[in-house]
């Protein structure tokens, strides 16, 4: 007798292959039969053709810290998504000694976008080690299955310290790292990740950790995947990082290398390209490399108290730190603008923001006399005022004080170029950064997105297509066996969708965080039904209340 049976449901098994009608049955967890006579069962849900799918695998996200305060890493689960990978981009929360718990929260607070005292209220610190971390989440009980990543960052925090953001590091410390690393892979991280990101700073500007790593500790560190046998290496690239040296780290380790953030530029729009062509021609050297790719367009709400679009511009960098009446005359010195404004008009391979001042809009005016200009763009205001845009930008928010917030539509907004970047053989469709940024954006429903605007709305690609890039790939990609594909045997992560109306909905800001803090999250559209291991953790209302926790730590990966 099964535990339950969806019946005449349209399966997208996550292969790739034609979609067909069947049921499905679930027994312990499991995914026990897909047929037309699959046996009895004590509940039966009747799925009346609509879609099953593999739960998504959403391989980019920073829930870190989130998951030790909120198991149900919300609001994924209820946007379809049964295992997240947290980690990326090297930000983790361990490795982590008692006396270097504020240094590592300060890491995390601008890149998260969570203030240092929602951190401090809400992160639970049973854990110094990544293994012991690893434990901490398993015994307090997790509602989707998490891998994690060792963090470059917390690792280089763990063995220099306050030097840790500051300096190259010595042989010594290297060989320090290298243990902990391996110890974290061994222990079942999925892999090793990092940022040399100019984009990625913590409190007050200092650099995230691991962009000072020179390419000796990069390839020290990333060899360790060759010991363990397994293991992926990620990171979000800043401009000076080579492709070559990366292949150089995917042939010596012998483990896929996933190159994130690979966004489409309008203003360098060949750069991503010559990036997916260059893994390309990796692969075609045995190299495995993956182009990690979203499928949304990069948009950021900011106020200019907290301006990320601009923090990685590095004529920025002096304002970065600053705050009050310092880093208002900061961002009032024609010297600074005219850097900045230098600076932006050359063309850069990464960097988020590169003066297309049609693309920010003013969403919020604080003072009445400026709300004239809500739903306008810099460059509006800038022709009616006869002002440059970066002056006008900054002159309306230093009038208020700081308080403007402004609305950017910063990358990826070309829908031919993401169509191409789509179909690209070696791309990943990645980069939803769940649980971070969480004022700026939230593209946890990323997979709803495919499957609406992408499959739905455009028809760049077929259904299966695109379950497959949403389940099967990154299955693949991560050695994460037993899921990612609806076929007995297989866990019962599920999700019941229909393919006529899956969507994800309006951005809605609430107010959820430790202590009060705000986020933006997406309501799920058009889906029916989230099973994790055989528990049902949504339906159409959105995340059900659980009794039990169904998600597991995930600690083994295949070669
Ligand atoms: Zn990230």
């Amino acid at each position: 007798m099964h535990d339950f049976i969806i019946r005449n449901a349209l399966i997208v098994d996550g292969s790739g292959g034609k979609p067909f009608h069947a049921d499905l049955a679930v027994k312990d967890g499991l995914i026990a039969a897909i047929g037309n006579d699959a046996g009895p069962a004590r509940e039966s849900i009747e799925a009346g053709g609509l879609a099953l799918m593999p739960g998504i695998i959403d391989n980019h996200t920073h829930y870190d810290a989130q998951i030790t305060w909120d198991a149900s890493a919300s609001p994924s689960p209820a946007l379809g998504v049964t295992t997240a990978i947290i980690g990326n981009c090297g930000f983790t929360i361990a490795p982590c000694r008692e006396a270097d718990r504020d240094l590592i929260l300060k890491n995390l607070t601008q890149v998260e976008g969570m203030s240092l005292e929602v951190l401090k209220a809400g992160t639970n610190w049973g854990f110094e080690s990544v293994p012991e971390y690893f434990a901490m989440l398993e015994q307090q009980g997790v509602a989707l299955n998490i891998a994690g990543f060792v963090g470059h960052s917390s690792v280089r925090t763990y063995v220099m310290g306050e030097d840790a953001p500051k300096r190259a590091a010595t042989a010594a410390e290297v060989a320090k790292m290298r243990d902990i690393v391996l110890a974290g892979v061994k222990a079942g991280a999925v892999g090793f990740a990092t940022s040399t990101s100019p984009n990625h700073n913590g409190h007050g500007g200092i650099p995230m950790p691991s962009r000072l790593a020179d390419e000796a500790e990069m390839k020290a560190l990333v060899g360790c995947l060759k010991e363990a046998g397994h293991g992926v290496f990620m990171l979000t690239k800043g401009g000076q990082t080579k492709m070559a040296f990366l292949e150089e780290l995917a042939a010596l380790s012998g483990r896929p290398v996933v190159v994130a953030a690979l966004l489409h530029n309008n203003t360098n729009p060949r750069s991503v390209f010559d990036d997916l062509d260059a893994i390309s021609a990796a692969n075609a050297r045995g190299n495995r490399m993956l182009g990690a790719i979203s499928c949304c367009p990069l948009t950021s709400d900011f106020p200019m108290s907290a301006p990320y679009p601009m923090e990685g511009i590095l004529a920025w960098k002096p304002a970065l730190g600053l705050s009050g009446e310092a880093f208002k005359t900061k961002l009032a010195d024609p010297a600074f603008r005219k850097a900045v404004r230098d600076e932006i008009a050359k063309p850069a391979i990464f960097r988020i923001f590169n003066g297309e001042w049609d693309k920010v809009y003013v969403a919020h005016a604080a003072r009445p006399e400026n709300r004239k200009w809500e739903q306008h763009s810099v460059e509006d205001i800038a022709r009616a005022t006869g002002a440059d845009p970066l002056d006008a930008m900054l002159d309306l928010a230093i009038s208020e004080d700081l308080e403007t917030e402004f609305s950017a539509l910063l990358l990826n907004s070309d829908e031919r170029a993401v169509g191409e970047m789509l179909r690209h053989p070696h791309s990943l469709v990645s980069l939803s950064d769940a649980g971070a940024h969480l004022t700026l954006f939230n593209d946890a429903g990323f997979g709803l997105h495919l499957l609406g605007r992408w499959v739905r709305e455009l028809g760049v690609l077929p259904l299966e297509t695109a379950v497959k890039k949403l389940t099967g790939d990154p299955a693949s990609v991560f050695g994460i066996q037993g899921r990612g594909a609806l076929k007995a045997g297989h866990a019962a992560d599920l999700m019941l969708f229909d393919p006529a109306t899956v969507n994800r909905g309006p951005k809605v800001r609430v107010k959820d965080l430790p202590g009060g803090g705000a986020r933006l999250i997406t309501p799920a559209v058009g889906v029916q039904g989230v099973w994790i291991n055989g528990t049902r953790v949504a339906d159409d209302k959105g995340l059900r209340k659980l009794d039990r926790l169904p998600g597991k730590v995930l600690r083994q990966f295949g070669a």
